[in-house]
């Protein structure tokens, strides 16, 4: 049984994207995220600063506005037309959830789509749709590198892949992504019937619920690769994850532990995403507005 690991690999794209900065650098481009906070939730206030210790290892400013919970809609869509116009700055993010007052859809639509490095902007969304280039939801994206070089002698193509969860963050792009990769792909939800079934015929499982341990053995085929994106927090205060782990790493070839697995990877991709926008904005001058 391989454990895929997650934080080794996260490094892995880090150290990757530190060599490509200093690249970057030297011919005197500098990348930028700015990232918006809005109130004081603790868990966003986490989110955020290791997001601030990513852009700092890896050699990348970033600009941080950390915004009173009052914040009206207005002055936040403000902010980010001000930062859209910006032309030293490459990525915008807006930590979500924002409060209750505020539209997060209207916040996410006015993030220009060429700086939506959180990969939400309904253009981004719709180019991985029809197979374009843009920027794509961390998680899923990281779920794709996990698989890719976790599992070195995994051939994607042709394997059947189901992916439990069909949100618009993690399950609906994670059945693009694999449908890019060529599996053969099935979405399941709350409503599906008999889930077991369903699961038990795939060689690839992807559980993004948010239901502690709900996937048990008895979902999943013998020798088949197990992804758990659930991040859950048990009542002893400790965290896991979608997936019963110690009785499907029995049966799994492979498996992502929680935490330690796709957890790290999310904020490695939003990093490999603001490299991107940076060499975007160098090279087409904004063509991809
Ligand atoms: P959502 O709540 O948006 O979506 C959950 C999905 O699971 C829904 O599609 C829902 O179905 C489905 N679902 C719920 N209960 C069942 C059930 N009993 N059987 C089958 N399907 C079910 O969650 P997210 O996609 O945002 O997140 C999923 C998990 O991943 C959470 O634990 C979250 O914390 C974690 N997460 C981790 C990240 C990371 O960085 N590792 C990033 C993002 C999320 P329906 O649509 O029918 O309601």
């Amino acid at each position: 049984m391989t454990l895929i690991d997650g934080k080794a690999i996260s490094q892995q794209i880090k150290d990757e994207l530190k060599d490509k900065t200093q690249a970057l650098k030297a011919g005197g481009i500098e990348v930028t995220l700015a990232v918006i906070l809005v109130g004081e939730d603790p868990a966003s206030q986490v989110y955020v600063r290791n997001k601030k210790r990513a852009c700092e290892y890896i050699g990348y400013r970033s600009l941080s506005y950390e915004l009173p919970e009052t914040t009206s809609q207005e002055k936040l869509l403000e902010l980010v037309q001000e930062l859209n116009d910006r032309d030293d700055v490459d990525g915008i993010l807006v930590q979500m959830p924002l409060p209750k007052h505020i539209d997060e859809k209207a916040v996410i639509n006015a993030i220009r789509p060429d700086k939506d490095v959180d990969g939400f902007h309904p253009v981004n969304v719709g180019k991985l749709c029809i197979g374009e280039e843009g920027f794509v939801s961390c998680t899923p994206a990281g779920v794709i590198q996990l698989l890719k070089r976790g599992c070195p002698d995994l051939d994607i193509t042709g394997k059947e892949c189901v992916i439990v969860g069909r949100s618009n963050i993690v399950g609906k792009p994670m059945m693009h992504l694999m449908l890019r990769e060529n599996a053969t792909v099935t979405v399941t939800h709350s409503r599906t019937a008999d889930l077991k079934a369903v699961c038990k015929r795939a060689d690839i499982l992807i559980a993004a619920i948010g239901k502690p341990e709900m996937i048990t053995a008895d979902y999943v085929k013998e020798g088949a690769v197990v992804i758990d994106v659930g991040i859950n927090r048990k009542e002893d205060g400790k965290l896991c994850g979608d997936v019963k782990f110690d009785e499907v790493s029995k049966i799994a070839s492979a498996i992502t532990p929680v935490p330690g697995g796709v957890g790290p990877m999310t904020i490695a991709m939003l990093m490999n995403n603001c490299y991107e926008a940076a060499v975007l904005h160098n090279r087409y001058d904004n063509s991809f507005r």
